[in-house]
């Protein structure tokens, strides 16, 4: 029997069960066994502690979408490096896109994932399995298959799906695993060697645009489509105003919709990409102020059910290159806590929010296969993250545990760390500055 461990005299804030209160956390046996507000202490006297006074604890983070590279692209990131970088991000559960090459469209490459990540990653993994098969956008996967394997959603991720007859197939045939079709929605008619966000800043750098209107023409027409079916649409990386309108009105309609938005569409904007730092290249590309401002207030009146890192590492060779000839990406596992950390020192979204747009609403997305994510409730597996809202750090992209070390963040000071990620009650990853004493 392994000891359990105390966390001690921390800020839990856990929106599942709305609580938020100084306490005590115990872990027995890789699932939380005990919570205590205030001083109380647990009945089971043998434990070791981690002393979390000052620090902010939490169920451990979900990302939605993410990108591990593996199997195809080792150079890029593996599922060693891409949950070590998660768990250093505080991100317990991880759901890898299936764009690698091979894709993950059949059983065989969905076991691998899961095989390899239970013999070498530090944190969990689900897969998310191919709409098409090949990702070819021509023919649907075998959905009943992947579903069979325990993917958690289907996506065709790097490219949207083009044919409205496949969508809505996609869509229709999903219902019956009850899982969601995630969409990178792109008129891709639209955006055909598009570089950045068409605007004043695209015209005088002389890159081509990419408008908002390629995302929110694709939008449109997958909630015309969810409607029709009353399948489950996710809509990846909302980066427009008018895509949250669109999505807020389809809510409102009951249209079965969710949506994300990345770190970095809610911090940074187009002008990023002034001096053509290729780590400024993403798809959709980075937006506007007003995009940012209809964002946030997509997230605080839900109309945005999520926060997704969009995790996408590249080799420093990649990005080394012409603006234009540089793949879309950023590596955001290890500063998406400190970037949107920002965002609640400037009020704009509560603690509360931010962390239930981590934790408890891509649990719900995710649903009850895997059981007990997202929350603290007793008998939970023990996925904790414990983080210092106020610390100050630079960002060193060579510190980063992920290959990818392409950040448009680079030397940036965040506030807002990570100190240790707990995931099914071992340590994931683990501050030099935390110590746990032996009682
Ligand atoms: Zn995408």
């Amino acid at each position: 029997m392994t000891k359990s461990l105390f966390i001690q005299g921390g800020q839990i804030i856990d929106p599942s069960q709305g609580i938020e209160a100084i306490g005590n956390l115990l872990i027995t046996e890789g699932k939380i066994s005990w919570l205590g507000k205030g001083k109380e202490t647990p009945p089971q006297p043998d434990y070791d502690i981690l002393n979390a006074k000052g620090l902010i604890v939490c169920p451990g983070f979900i990302d939605l979408h993410c990108h591990l590279r593996q199997p195809g692209d080792e150079e890029k990131e593996t599922i060693a490096t891409g949950t070590r970088a998660a768990a250093r991000g505080g991100f317990t559960t991880i759901c890898c896109m299936p764009n690698t090459s091979p894709p993950l469209d059949n059983q065989t490459a969905i076991e691998f994932i899961k095989s390899k990540s239970a013999s070498e990653g530090v944190v969990r993994v689900l897969p998310i399995g191919c709409i098409s098969k090949g990702r070819k956008g021509e023919e649907l996967s075998e959905m009943g298959e992947l579903a069979s394997v325990g993917v958690i959603a289907f996506s065709d991720d790097g490219e949207p799906v083009l044919s409205s007859y496949l969508m809505r197939q996609a869509l229709d045939y999903s219902r019956a695993f009850d899982l969601p079709i995630i969409d990178h929605c792109e008129e891709k008619a639209l955006t055909e060697g598009g570089q950045m966000n068409e605007g004043v800043i695209s015209t005088r750098l002389g890159l081509r645009g990419i408008p908002s209107a390629a995302e929110e023409i694709a939008i449109a027409r997958d909630l015309a489509l969810a409607e029709l079916t009353g399948g489950r649409l996710h809509i990846a990386h909302v980066s427009t105003e008018g895509s949250v309108e669109l999505i807020r009105r389809a809510k409102d309609k009951g249209i079965k919709v969710t949506a994300e938005v990345t770190p970095h569409h809610l911090t940074l904007t187009e002008e990023r990409v002034l001096g053509y730092d290729t780590n400024a290249k993403v798809n959709p590309p980075l937006r506007t102020k007003q995009d940012i401002k209809a964002l946030i207030q997509g997230l605080n009146d839900n109309t945005i059910d999520i926060i997704a890192t969009d995790h996408a590492p590249h080799t420093e060779a990649d990005k080394l290159c012409e603006f234009d000839l540089a793949p879309f990406g950023i590596s955001s596992l290890e500063t998406a806590l400190g970037s949107l950390m920002g965002l609640v020192h400037s009020g704009e979204i509560s603690l509360v929010t931010l962390i239930t747009k981590l934790t408890h609403e891509p649990a719900r997305i995710i649903g009850n296969r895997y059981g007990g994510l997202g929350t603290l409730a007793i008998g939970a597996p023990a996925d904790v993250t414990i983080f210092d809202p106020n610390l100050e750090w630079v960002v060193e992209p060579k510190d980063f545990a992920s290959k990818g070390k392409n950040t448009p963040f680079a030397g940036e000071t965040l506030k807002g760390r990570v100190m240790a990620t707990i995931y099914g009650g071992n340590l994931a990853y683990k501050d030099e500055n935390i110590k746990i004493k032996e009682k």
